[in-house]
């Protein structure tokens, strides 16, 4: 979908001709795929010679500290005025790993009236018409990806350098759960080419794969002891978290990612939900084997999206209300639980 002579490659491009005051957005609670894609296009675009800061609704997990570029990253929460000041002040606005305006919320708001141009990359379901150009690709494994082949259509190969590759692995390595899904023959050949540009592959998996902290192993522990609930008939398993568990184990940012896949690597589990108590919502994180589509069910039942087989939503409803309607739902969904 990226290639040189494409139209809208070629507006990007003239977009980009001169110096440009650019800032990169992604999602709520950033990911590898969110971070890696906003980093990996914020150094290409400065090797360009562009000016570009990176913004993010809320701030990043610690695990990814080590990025080079990520402590100077714009939060919102943290920062709003002077994110805000940086938004209002682009020229260009790049949307990455996200496809609606309210998947930002109110920095949504803030972008939302700029009267910059905007340019959207994304691999999620469903995307909505708030940007002037669209690359959208739901067969992408990540939003890094997209970027990548993106760097290489804009037609600048030297500034792809290897703290590009490097943040653009981080993408695809978060996404793919380390090669596991989402993957295809031409993501291996885009790996293979990062690798070839300088990407340290081990290095990097090293840095993401292991960096848990004590208390994070331990509230795995805590998650699968006490916190776990199996729905045979519904081939479902679901890991639910208290404030008072937030509190108890200290949990941070980052802290709860990857608990939901302890409970897909049971085998006889099809749709795995871990269901966290916030401080203002109820947050549901759904994964699934197969043809089940937790991106249905989030859409219909959470205010969410995202994949087919990961997808997230909230509810505003308490913890126990929201623990009682999923476990309601799970006929709803019978046929499509039990075939897998
Ligand atoms: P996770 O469960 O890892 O937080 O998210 C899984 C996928 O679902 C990601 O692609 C993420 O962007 C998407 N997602 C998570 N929460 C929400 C949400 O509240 N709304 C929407 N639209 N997508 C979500
Ligand atoms: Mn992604």
């Amino acid at each position: 979908m990226f290639s040189l002579d494409a139209p809208d490659i070629q507006t990007v491009g003239r977009l980009l001709a001169v110096p440009t005051d650019i800032v990169v957005t992604s999602h709520r609670n950033p990911d590898g795929d969110a971070i890696g894609s906003s980093l990996a296009l914020q150094r290409f675009l400065r090797l360009m010679g562009h000016t570009v800061h990176v913004a993010f609704p809320s701030d990043y997990p610690y695990q990814l500290e080590w990025m080079p570029g990520i402590k100077e990253c714009l939060i919102f929460d943290n920062e709003p005025e002077a994110t805000t000041a940086h938004i209002q002040r682009a020229q260009l606005i790049f949307l990455l790993d996200f496809n609606d305006l309210s998947r930002i919320d109110k920095m949504g708001e803030v972008v939302a009236q700029t009267k910059a141009k905007r340019v959207m990359i994304d691999h999620h379901l469903y995307p909505e018409p708030c940007a002037d150009v669209v690359f959208s690709d739901s067969t992408a494994s990540s939003t890094a990806e997209m970027v990548f082949n993106f760097l290489m259509a804009l037609g600048n190969p030297r500034f792809v350098d290897q703290e590009v590759v490097e943040h653009v692995f981080v993408g695809i390595v978060t996404d793919t759960g380390s090669f596991r899904f989402n993957t295809t023959p031409k993501l291996f050949r885009t790996v293979a080419g990062l690798i070839e540009l300088g990407c340290r592959d081990v290095l990097i998996q090293n840095l993401i794969q292991n960096s848990m902290s004590v208390k994070q192993l331990k509230l795995i522990g805590h998650c699968i002891t006490r916190r776990m609930e199996l729905i045979e008939e519904h081939h479902t398993g679901i890991i639910w978290l208290s404030k008072r568990d937030y509190e108890e184990f200290d949990i941070q940012r980052g802290d709860t990612e990857g608990i939901v896949n302890y409970l897909m690597m049971l085998r006889d589990v099809r749709m795995a939900v871990l269901v966290m108590e916030q401080p203002n919502i109820v947050k549901l994180s759904f994964r699934s084997k197969g043809d089940i589509s937790v991106q249905e069910i989030c859409r219909t039942h959470f205010k969410g999206g995202g994949h087919k087989n990961a997808s997230g939503g909230f509810t505003f409803a308490s913890l126990r209300q929201t623990l009682d309607k999923l476990r309601a739902l799970l006929p709803e969904y019978k046929a499509m639980l039990d075939a897998g």
